[in-house]
Formats: C-alpha cells, sequence, structure tokens
C-alpha cells in the first residue's frame, strides 16, 4: 500500500493532462481502460522517486570498473566501516550505457514519525527522497526551541502554503523520514545572513539510497538516465564544435565533452546568469576544458552578419555541427514530484518559447549536422507536437533513429505516423510501473523506472 499520495496538482492541470493521456489516437490505440490505467499510474509514479539512483562516471578519466571499485569504497565508509558487506557488488553497470552505474534506493521504509515536525519545502522534499540531507534555506518552519542534536521528523509542504519562520503547519504534508538538526532554530531564521550548509541531518529516510555530497565528485556525477542517454543520443565526436543552447548547470554539457575525450569546443548558453558559474565549477570539478559557457539568451543567438566571427555569441548561421536543445519546459516528468502549484497558463507557456529556440537551433547547424530536442516532461505540446511543428516548418529536417534506445516511442495524438513515433524516444514511467515490484533484477528495471523524458534527434539536409 502506498503511504504516499498522488501528485497533487491544480485540478485544470489535472483535467490537461488527462485529455492528453486519454486522447483519441492513444484511446483508438490501447482503448479507454488501459489509457485511464496508465494516467493512474503516471499521477502515483511522479509523486515517488524511482527505485535506483544513477550515476554518470568519467570514463574519461577512469575506466569503469576502477571508479565502480572506488565508489564502493568510498559508500562503505558511509555506511558502517566494519561491514563485511561487499558495497560494490550492490553498484551494477548499466546493461547497455557504458558510462551509467546504478545503485538500488531502498523504500518506501517503515519510519516512525515524532511528535516534532520540520517542514521543508518541496524542492527540499524531493531532495530529500532521492537522499540528500535537508540543507538549512530549504527550512520553512521548526518548533520553536529546536536545538542542534534534536531529533526531528520532516515534512514537505506539498501547496506551498507554508510561510518561512513557523513553529508549525496544518497545510497539506508529506511525512519523508525523520533526521537530527545540525542547528538551532536562531540560526536557522533569526539571522541577517541567510543560513547555509546542512540544518537537518537525515538518519531515517522514508527512501534510504546513499549521499553523494563530497564522493568522487570529479568521477561520480549524480544524473537522471534519460539525460544521460541525450549525451550518447546527440552522438559528439572528438574535434568536433558542439552548441548546448539551454545548458545550466551543465550536466549535459559536460558529459557531451567528456563523450568528445574534451578535444574540440563545447559552446554552453543559459540566459540566467548566476546559473553560468554553476556550469563553469561542473566542468572545473569533472576537469573539462573544452567546455565554454555565456549568459546569453538562445533565441537570439543567431549572428545578422554571417562574416563576423565572435570567440562567444551571438554565431553566424551554419556554426555547429551539433546541437542540443534541453528545452526549458514545464517540468511534468520530474520524480519525486508531490505537488505543483502551477497554473494551466504557466504549463501552456512553454512551447512559444521552444519554438522561437528551435529556429535559432535550425539556422545555428550546419548542414549534414545533428540536433537534438529534449524535454522533461509529460506534454504531447511540448513533445510530438514540437516534432510534427518542425518537420512541418523545416523541410532540410528529418528525424533519425536514436542509439540507445531504451525508452518507449512517441505516444499518438500529435498525427505522426507510426513508423516517426518509433524513432522518438519518451520515457514513460507509467508504462512499467508496479509499487510491488521488487523481484525483476534493477539492471532490467532501470530503463522503464526513470523520469518523464522526451527526445528526438534530427538531421539537417
Ligand atoms: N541542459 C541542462 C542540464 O542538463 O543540466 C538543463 C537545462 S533546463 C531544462 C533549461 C534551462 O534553459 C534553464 O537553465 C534556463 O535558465 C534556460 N533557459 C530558458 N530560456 C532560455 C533562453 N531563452 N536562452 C538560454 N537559456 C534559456
Amino acid at each position: 500500500m502506498s503511504i504516499f499520495p498522488r501528485i497533487s496538482l491544480k485540478p485544470e492541470v489535472t483535467e490537461y493532462l488527462k485529455s492528453v493521456f486519454l486522447n483519441k489516437e492513444v484511446l483508438a490505440a490501447v482503448g479507454h481502460q488501459e489509457a485511464d490505467c496508465r494516467f493512474q499510474k503516471l499521477l502515483t509514479c511522479l509523486s515517488h522517486p524511482p527505485s535506483y539512483t544513477c550515476v554518470r562516471v568519467s570514463t574519461h578519466l577512469a575506466p569503469l570498473e576502477e571508479i565502480r571499485h572506488k565508489l564502493g569504497e568510498e559508500l562503505k565508509k558511509q555506511t558502517c566501516s566494519s561491514s563485511e558487506q561487499d558495497v560494490s557488488a550492490q553498484i551494477l553497470p548499466h546493461p547497455r550505457i557504458t558510462d551509467v552505474l546504478l545503485l538500488p534506493v531502498d523504500g518506501p521504509r517503515a519510519v516512525e514519525q515524532l511528535s516534532s515536525e520540520v517542514v521543508v519545502g518541496a524542492q527540499c522534499g524531493s531532495a530529500v527522497l532521492r537522499g540528500a540531507h535537508v540543507f538549512a534555506p530549504g527550512i520553512l518552519a521548526s518548533p520553536k526551541y529546536m536545538k542542534a542534536g534534536d531529533v526531528v521528523s520532516v515534512f514537505s509542504d506539498l501547496e506551498g502554503r507554508c510561510t518561512r519562520g513557523a513553529t508549525s503547519f496544518q497545510g497539506k504534508k508529506v511525512f519523508v523520514g525523520n533526521g537530527v538538526a545540525e542547528m538551532d532554530r536562531s540560526s536557522i531564521f533569526c539571522t541577517d545572513e541567510p543560513a547555509r550548509g546542512v540544518g537537518v541531518r537525515m538518519v531515517e529516510p522514508l527512501y534510504q539510497s546513499p549521499s553523494f555530497d563530497g564522493v568522487l565528485p570529479s568521477l561520480a556525477f549524480l544524473q537522471n538516465l534519460p539525460s544521460v542517454v541525450v549525451g550518447h543520443v546527440l552522438g559528439p565526436r572528438p574535434g568536433e564544435r558542439i552548441l548546448d543552447m539551454c545548458a545550466a548547470p551543465g550536466g549535459k554539457t559536460c558529459h557531451i565533452a567528456a563523450l568528445m575525450k574534451d578535444q574540440g569546443e563545447v559552446v554552453a548558453l543559459d540566459r540566467i546568469r548566476n546559473k553560468i558559474d554553476r556550469i563553469r565549477q561542473n566542468a572545473q570539478m569533472l576537469h573539462l576544458q573544452s567546455v565554454k559557457a555565456y549568459c546569453f539568451n538562445s533565441t537570439q543567438a543567431v549572428s545578422g552578419d554571417s562574416a563576423q566571427e565572435n570567440e562567444g555569441p551571438p554565431f553566424p548561421a551554419e556554426s555547429f555541427d551539433r546541437v542540443l536543445l534541453d528545452a526549458p519546459c514545464s517540468g511534468l516528468g520530474q520524480r519525486p514530484n508531490m505537488g505543483s502549484t502551477w497554473s494551466l497558463k504557466e504549463i501552456c507557456s512553454y512551447p512559444p518559447l521552444q519554438r522561437k529556440l528551435f529556429h535559432a537551433a535550425v539556422r545555428l547547424l550546419k548542414k549534414g549536422g545533428v540536433l537534438v530536442y529534449s524535454t522533461c516532461t509529460v506534454t504531447l505540446a511540448e513533445n510530438e507536437e514540437q516534432v510534427a511543428w518542425a518537420l512541418e516548418t523545416f523541410p532540410c529536417l528529418t528525424l533519425q533513429p536514436q542509439e540507445p534506445h531504451v525508452g518507449a516511442g512517441g505516444m499518438p495524438g500529435a498525427g505522426l505516423s507510426p513508423e516517426q513515433l518509433r524513432l522518438l524516444q519518451r520515457f514513460s514511467p507509467e508504462l512499467s510501473w508496479d509499487q510491488t515490484e521488487t523481484t525483476t533484477p534493477l539492471q532490467c528495471r532501470a530503463d522503464g523506472d526513470t523520469i518523464g523524458f522526451f527526445i528526438a534527434k534530427f538531421l539537417k539536409n
């Protein structure tokens, strides 16, 4: 039985998603009962984390087996140094993706709730469910006299209603585990500067997974499986010039540079200035010199003067061998996501921006170059409908097969042919979601039990 509610969405958003998952083409393909069952499973699985942690390893710096062994040693220190249990036996290589290690997540576990409550924001609550400790800025409410060393239960605020500095909260919240306060309440809320560092160290999380805080920073990078697949599908080669148009915090940028053995150039753009530092820090941490990060609005990234060759943006048309458009999106595939307060208007604001970015992407790509479009959402409007629009708008583009193809095909509903849908890669956790499932080996479960994600690969002729 689930101890978790389904994802909490505005009714208008639930209705919209239902109309997507029960669209005419889906009903014709699988029938009403199956389509509705998939939709209900989607709402449930979105609020739960995947049953494993995915780590992308720096195979440009060391062989996979060596990193696997080192990771085992590090994680053994976290559990119990005297334990005879071989932790590295639980760290499994992905059967097809050569730079991925998978670690099982244990949960939901039976954890008893305590009377002392700390309430955290939804984003912080989701991070705790994936193995993080509670960082002080994520804390919204704590007991009035909370002292460092107190044992507390941590709850995630589902509807964004808890006021910062509250001493209790009666709104909708979900229990995510127990921890020990590392700070007094006064150090969290009554300071001129926002408090930093771990506020509550989780000792009995609902979902137990290793903490990667400071663990092999140059060799092990936490990344969702579909995001790793994106880098491989783009297929960068050493010496090429690649553009990552919406790059922060740079997980995919760094993967691209690593796949190129750090030879060539990966230009990373993002519109938000303070996110650029994150891209640079990640590249530095992973020892990658080929990443060049700039703060820039990618819709404006094509320069008017094709003769002008700047080092940074804007760039002349046809400047790049490959372009990744990992588009800003409604993010409705993220897991765990226990609640979103977004309106339908906010969700529907993304497709026009994605199309503007797509126009720039096509212009910046060389003829014969590869364009990959990806999102971490589940709507048709941001995925298959964008592909249908792109094929109609840019006759120079053709859909390409993807390697590896470990997700499902595209979802019917946007008028694409069955052959075109087969070329798309949609990660649809609802298709394999089964809460009681514990017997299937982790390596077989991994490709289905992911965040919701979408990938399309095009060639510019
Ligand atoms: N590719 C990133 C990774 O793997 O780490 C995640 C990218 S996230 C899905 C989308 C990013 O697009 C955000 O960081 C956002 O700031 C950026 N963004 C939104 N509009 C943009 C624009 N017009 N130009 C450039 N970046 C933009």
